[in-house]
């Protein structure tokens, strides 16, 4: 079989390294969006429960569920993405739903007698979300709506291709301004919220009354220049899989496949993983795994189960044993970012590309 090896302590870590440099009153709502970033939302979780975490963020009901599945009774936020079907579940679960405009207002008070919600105001990222203008009727709408009650107000700072560091100024005054403006009409919400990772790395500045990192938990530093510098562990610490089958190609097979890499009487192996399980549909010629501490060469083309893997210097490899794709085997190692170089992504695109399917080893 293949496994990931998922190391919650050092979400324990990454979650401490960032609680003690926030001032003690910012809140932090961790964001475990796309299965807690392919690592498990439900562990994490329950991990950053266990450390104090204030609340969850995510985008996708599945998700929310499994957050609550645990026991856990922090809010969790669900950022767009739930329409008003998903009503009886927001209820059974007491979730928190962000509103970006008054259709969508309307719609969930026309579902729900009594919600939670977020207002989600878009500060020029182009997203979901009210456009300042916008965001100050909605806020009061809401606010008058008995059904709703109106937790928090927050935005997601992002970068477009085309942004510039002024950009980031700009937004937090709108931000201000929507605030300030809501504090007159008495009506400002008492969570207000903008920073996910890039933002409480760089902008301390932006931290407000919570922060709603993500990969920061597991490990994700893409920060350049950060005004807090923290020590990060990944939390992927390894991926895993198992030989399926050693062969020696013989003569009776015919004609060596014309592929790079193939030679006649050479041993393969074929390794328990394929395209459908995370990897890329194309592997790259240089690609490697390792086992017995050494590393051997993958073959592409891979298949939606399978890869084939050189064995030609591993002569004692057998069926079953281990195949390292990510992390360490005796003098070996393979980091996070040889990996994504390989996979054509980066470090956050190699947490996404991990699969629901996969078992995942907690240590
Ligand atoms: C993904 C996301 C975050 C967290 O982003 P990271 O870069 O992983 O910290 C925060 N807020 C919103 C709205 C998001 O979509």
């Amino acid at each position: 079989g293949s496994w990931y090896e998922i190391d919650l302590g050092a979400v324990r870590n990454n979650y401490r390294e960032l609680r003690w440099r926030l001032p003690r009153n910012v809140k932090i709502y961790a964001c475990l969006k796309r299965n807690g970033y392919g690592c498990g939302a439900a562990a994490v979780a329950a991990t950053l429960a266990a450390e104090g975490v204030d609340g969850f963020a995510v985008a996708s009901l599945l998700d929310a569920i499994s957050i609550r599945r645990t026991g856990i009774a922090l809010p969790v936020l669900l950022y767009p993405g739930a329409s008003t079907g998903a009503g009886p579940v927001v209820e059974a679960l007491d979730l928190t739903i962000s509103i970006s405009s008054i259709d969508e207002l309307h719609q969930w008070t026309s579902v729900l007698t009594k919600f939670r919600a977020f207002i989600k105001v878009d500060l020029g990222f182009c997203r979901a979300g009210a456009t300042p203008s916008e965001a100050g009727p909605l806020l009061t709408a809401a606010h008058s709506s008995p059904n709703v009650l109106v937790e928090g107000i927050y935005a997601h700072m992002s970068e477009l291709p085309s942004s510039r560091p002024l950009d980031v100024v700009d937004q937090f005054a709108r931000m201000q301004t929507i605030l300030s403006n809501a504090e007159s009409g008495g009506i400002r919400p008492a969570i207000a919220m903008m920073s996910s990772t890039e933002g409480v790395l760089r902008h301390p500045q932006m931290d407000l009354d919570a922060v709603d990192p993500g990969a920061l938990f597991v490990g994700l530093p893409e920060t350049e220049e950060p005004a807090r510098e923290l020590t990060l562990r990944p939390a992927l610490k390894s991926i895993c899989t198992t030989l399926v089958t050693v062969k020696r190609l013989d003569a009776s097979l015919g004609p060596v496949p014309d592929i790079p890499g193939f030679k006649p009487g050479m041993t393969i192996g074929v390794i328990g993983m394929g395209w459908g399980d995370g990897l890329p549909r194309t592997v790259p010629s240089g690609s490697e795994a390792i086992i017995h501490g050494r590393r051997a060469r993958l073959l592409a083309p891979a298949h939606l189960e399978h890869l084939r893997i050189d064995l030609t210097d591993v002569p004692e490899a057998r069926f079953g044993d281990r195949v390292i794709l990510l992390g360490r085997q005796g003098d070996q190692h393979i980091s996070h970012e040889e990996l994504a170089a390989h996979w054509g992504t980066d470090l956050v695109g190699l947490y996404a590309s991990l699969r629901d399917h996969i078992p995942r080893i907690y240590i």
